[in-house]
């Protein structure tokens, strides 16, 4: 089988593909690969290219795409996720979650009652990109998950998707909103959705949040934990108006 790579959609022009980073070290030093083999490349479009390398050189490396596949693995419906920040590696875990269930993008949020603080999470930005990529390639998406470059307050989450087609908060305390129930003119194509840290969000959390337009929703009477309850609202989402 060979080896799959994300490249940016400006490094690849009229078929020919440029390779920098570390790719290139992968490419040179790890898998020793030489001009004439070929590796896939995916560019955030459907496509599965299969590219045969031209030019191997330290610092870049060269190649011409030599087949093109077609791939039906994205979602048709985008979920932004605004998850709270929550202890020791919990948040790697939902990150990958977040991968196999199809989401589109991911932020981590500053809360009220998070014990996580924002200096300690902005250190792992880097880190969870890392992971984003590894996991996308490893279920076979077309597209990484996006992290969010910085630990963003609830506010500024909720201003900055004002325009998604349907927006929810995630609330245990939320007893008759199911969202099976919800009353929609049509079918959402983008969703943003907010899941508190383990202590939950604040009432004037999820006030801010209405302010904003968004919907408190019930995940069911038991309280799930908080790297449970974004795998379940992704599930449910996804096989209400997504691709489960
Ligand atoms: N404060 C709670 C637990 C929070 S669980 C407590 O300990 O009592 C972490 C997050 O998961 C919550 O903020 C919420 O977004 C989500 N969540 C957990 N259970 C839920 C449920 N039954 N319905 C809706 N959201 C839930």
């Amino acid at each position: 089988m060979s080896h799959k790579f994300f490249v940016p959609g400006e490094q690849i022009v009229d078929d020919k593909v440029t390779l920098i980073g570390s790719d290139v070290s992968h490419i040179r030093t790890v898998l020793r690969l030489k001009a004439g083999e070929s590796i896939q490349v995916i560019s955030d479009s459907d496509k599965l290219l299969t590219v045969r390398l031209v030019e191997v050189k330290a610092k870049e490396i060269r190649g011409e795409v030599i087949a093109s596949e077609k791939l039906d693995v994205e979602s048709p419906l985008a979920v932004h996720l605004g998850q709270a920040l929550t202890k020791g590696n919990k948040f790697d875990v939902i990150l990958r979650k977040s991968v196999e269930l199809g989401a589109r993008s991911i932020t981590a949020l500053t809360t009220e009652r998070c014990v996580i603080k924002t200096h300690q999470a902005e250190k792992k930005i880097e880190r969870w990109k890392k992971i984003a990529l590894e996991s996308s390639k490893q279920c076979g998406r077309t597209r990484v998950l996006q992290v969010a470059e910085n630990i963003e307050t609830l506010e500024i989450f909720c201003h900055k998707n004002n325009d998604q087609d349907l927006k929810l908060v995630f609330w245990e305390m939320e007893e008759k909103s199911f969202l099976k129930d919800l009353k929609l003119d049509r079918e959402p194509r983008s969703i943003a959705v907010l899941i508190g840290p383990e202590g939950g969000f604040s009432l004037l959390e999820v006030e801010k949040a209405r302010e904003y337009g968004f919907q408190t929703v019930s995940l069911g009477p038991r309280i799930l934990r908080a790297e449970t309850a974004p795998v379940v609202a992704l599930a449910l989402l996804q096989s209400l108006w997504g691709d489960l």
